[in-house]
């Protein structure tokens, strides 16, 4: 995938605006945490201002990623939805300084740059909205269940057929 990279410190600065989407199989850390590569993330980014003056980004992230559900363990599809306050500081060591300083529990402070990876940033943000145990909100019934898998109580137990062949 072609990288998108922009001056994360200009973006800001001309207030621009910027969406696209993703394909999850493009993603390859949140690839990773799925069942399947289908599905996209769509991102939109706004450049702004904090009301300090610092440089900052609105990122929205939607879209679908296929989970496995931890109790029903069918793959579902869940809504990403997610919407972050990224202030920039200059380096890393700048974030460390500014975090403390604005200590503001609603925003997150990161490293801007010149060459600031987009794909990067969305996987970054995409990840973070995963749950920590992904659950259908209501599981299906349990009689449509995942195809191929076996029905134990109907499948021939292996006695029964070992008392037919004695017979
Ligand atoms: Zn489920």
């Amino acid at each position: 995938m072609e990288a998108i990279l922009i001056d994360a410190f200009e973006f800001c600065r001309l207030a621009e605006v910027r969406e696209g989407e993703f394909a999850v199989a493009d993603l390859p850390r949140l690839a990773a945490e799925a069942v399947n590569a289908k599905g996209t993330v769509r991102w939109s980014l706004t450049g702004g201002r904090h009301a300090l003056g610092h440089p900052q980004l609105a990122l929205a992230v939607t879209g679908t990623v296929q989970l496995m559900c931890q109790r029903c363990l069918t793959p579902y599809a869940f809504e990403l939805d997610a919407e972050s306050v990224l202030v920039l500081a200059q380096d890393d060591a700048g974030a460390d300084e500014l975090e403390a300083s604005l200590d503001d529990e609603s925003l997150e402070v990161i490293a801007g740059s010149r060459q600031f990876n987009l794909a990067d940033l969305v996987e970054d943000e995409a990840l973070l909205a995963l749950p920590v145990s992904p659950r259908h909100d209501v599981c299906p019934e349990q009689s449509g269940k995942a195809a191929g898998a076996v029905d134990l109580d109907k499948a021939p137990s292996p006695f029964g057929v070992l008392k037919d062949w004695k017979r």
